[in-house]
């Protein structure tokens, strides 16, 4: 059963397909303290679900974000 919601595209999926930015915890860069406010600011918490299509979105624009901010 598809019981799980993306919070972006709002697509149901399975469960145990579920990504969260918690997963960014193991980049390298950029650090997860700065992960965590990027996202807070997007209204998005460690406990969103979302589908790994919207999750990769997202996963670039904060990488993006984050070089800009490097400049
Ligand atoms: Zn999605």
């Amino acid at each position: 059963m598809k019981n799980a919601q993306c919070k972006k595209c709002l697509n149901k999926f399975h469960e145990k397909d579920i990504y969260t930015i918690q997963q960014f915890q193991y980049r390298k860069k950029p650090t997860y303290e700065w992960t965590i406010k990027f996202f807070k600011k997007l209204r998005i918490d460690e406990w969103d679900s979302f589908c790994e299509k919207c999750i990769m979105v997202y996963s670039k624009k904060s990488n993006d974000t984050w070089k800009k901010s490097k400049v």
